[in-house]
Order: structure tokens, then sequence, then C-alpha cells
């Protein structure tokens, strides 16, 4: 049933999209001085290298982070906060060129305070164990906890954390269509559980007719527990039949007032940075409850 291995997807145009949110969410609860639990329901390997492997072969990154450096070199300016974003992508490289790409849990594992915690979930059999190799390799291991256990189903045991701050990043690889399902009745569980956490969903926009129905079934979720929301989407082209991942979207419940603003300025840069042909456009919208 695990087909799927993060590696193809490293540096893509939705991995962009998501770490780059990702980011600015940590550092804006990190202007509070208390503690921080984050959970990583979907982890993957934690990093990757761009130089050999399945991301050598896919070379998705080639149509998002490295077209990104490309258009900046090429003297176009890029805005603060994807300057941020890169930043912590290059820093994982050892020289000038990026061999490197982080994952979540690795730019999380970065960020990492020292009151501060990580809880990473991941089920492939192969990619746990690189997970564990990778992240026992850093200085902040003990601070980061990894279970080999459906993050769907144990998600709701960990909320609310004990400093009742949390931010969580629910990445599925949508492999299995249930996903979705699960995906709406861990937000259910974890809102039920802890309204005031902070929650970001990554998607991919397919043909199918679970992706097209999320962000509604998300919206509705989020009201009905009477939280905002902020719903983000990014295309890069715009090519019916091609089966490459032409867009994908983010879907955040309880967004700091910051977010808007920084998409705002960061998406309309991403779509002239990466787009192809004509068909890239963004989505922004939120709603306050
Ligand atoms: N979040 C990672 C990043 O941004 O670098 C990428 C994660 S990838 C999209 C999704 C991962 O979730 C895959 O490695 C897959 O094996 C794992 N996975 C799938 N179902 C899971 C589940 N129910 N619980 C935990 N991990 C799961």
């Amino acid at each position: 049933m695990f087909s799927y291995r993060h590696a193809f997807h490293a540096g893509s145009h939705a991995d962009i999209l998501k770490h780059l949110t990702l980011i600015h969410l940590v550092e804006y609860l990190q202007e509070k001085p208390g503690a921080l639990t984050i959970v990583d329901t979907h982890a993957g390997a934690g990093v990757y290298s761009l130089k050999d492997g399945f991301a050598a072969v896919s070379k998705e990154a080639e149509g998002g982070i490295i077209r990104l450096l490309k258009f900046i070199k090429d003297g176009n300016s890029i805005p603060e906060g994807v300057q941020r974003y890169l930043d912590l992508i290059q820093a994982e490289s050892s020289g000038n060129a990026l061999d490197t790409y982080p994952g979540s849990p690795f730019i999380l594992a970065r960020l990492l305070r020292p009151q501060d915690r990580l809880k990473l979930f991941e089920l492939h059999p192969k990619e746990i164990d690189i997970l564990r190799h990778n992240i026992g390799q850093l200085k902040q291991a003990k601070q980061i906890d990894v279970y080999a256990e459906d993050s769907f189903a144990r998600l709701k045991g960990l909320l609310p954390p004990p400093s009742r701050r949390g931010l969580v990043l629910i990445d599925p690889s949508y492999e299995d269509k249930q996903d979705y399902r699960y995906l709406e009745t861990a937000m259910e569980e974890a809102l039920q559980r802890f309204a005031t956490g902070c929650y970001a969903i990554w998607y991919p926009i397919l043909s199918r007719r679970e992706s097209a129905a999320l962000p509604d079934r998300l919206k509705k979720i989020a009201s009905s527990h009477k939280r905002s929301w902020l719903h983000t989407e990014l295309r890069v082209e715009n090519a019916p039949g091609e089966r490459r991942l032409q867009a994908s979207g983010m879907f955040i419940i309880n967004p700091p007032w910051t977010l808007e603003k920084q998409l705002a300025e960061a998406l309309p840069v991403l779509t002239k940075a990466l787009g192809i042909g004509g068909g890239a456009q963004f989505l922004l919208k939120s709603f306050e409850a």
C-alpha cells in the first residue's frame, strides 16, 4: 500500500508553498516565550539529497526551488518571507550549490528553541528508519519524538499539549483516497480537544472529487468550531491531461493575523517565478470567526 516516497517531490512548487507557510507559522508562534509543541503528522524521511536518489530522478526541484533561485539570479527581487524560506533551505547544503532539501522535520527541528518540542509521525517501513537515522544526527534530537504510528489515529491523544501552545502540520500523501475522510475525522477530534491550536493542512489539487471537495469541508469544520481560517492555493501551470502535479493548497485553521499579508506578498512573486505557459495563478482567502 505504501509506494509514496517524498524524495520524488523534494523542493517542488508544492514544497515551496507548504514550507514557506510553515516557517511563518512557527516564527509567529515563537514570538511568545512559552513552550511550543509542534506535531508533524506525516513526516517523510526528514531531509533529501537533490544530487542522487529519487529527487535526482524526478527532478521536481528544477520546477520548484531551482527555478526560484534562477529567477533571483536573473535579477528579480523577492519579498522578505521568501528570502527567509530560502535562507533556511540553503543552510542545509554544504557548498554554494543547492544539493540538499530539508523536509518539514528538518525545517522544524532547525527552528526549535530549547523550550519547544517536536513530534514526528511516519508509517512507511523504509522512511521511518531513514527518518530516525536523520533525526539522530541533529543536535536537537533530544527535543524530538519519532513515532512509527498512524498519526490520524494518534493525533487526538497528543492534544492539547501541556503548554497549550501548539502547531500541527498535516501533510498526508493522499495515496489512499480514504485519507481525505481520515483527515476530516482527525480535524474534528483535534478541534474538540484543542480548539485554539494552529493547524496547517496541505493538499494536492487533482481532478479527484475528494481533493476538490476538501477545502469546503475544512471550512465547514472550522466554522462549526467557530474558528478562523485561511485558504491559499498555488497553481504553476494549467495543462489538463498531464499527470504531473500542477497545483496545491494549504488550509490553515487559527492562522496568525500576519500570514495573509506574508502570502499576499509571496504568491504573486512565486506565480511569476514558477509559472509555466501563462497558466499560473494563486488564491488567497480568509475568514475571521
Ligand atoms: N511532511 C513532509 C515534508 O514536508 O517534508 C512530507 C510528507 S509526505 C507528503 C507524507 C508521508 O506520510 C509519507 O512519507 C507517508 O509514508 C506518510 N504516511 C502516510 N500515511 C500516514 C499515517 N497515517 N501516519 C503517519 N504517516 C503516514
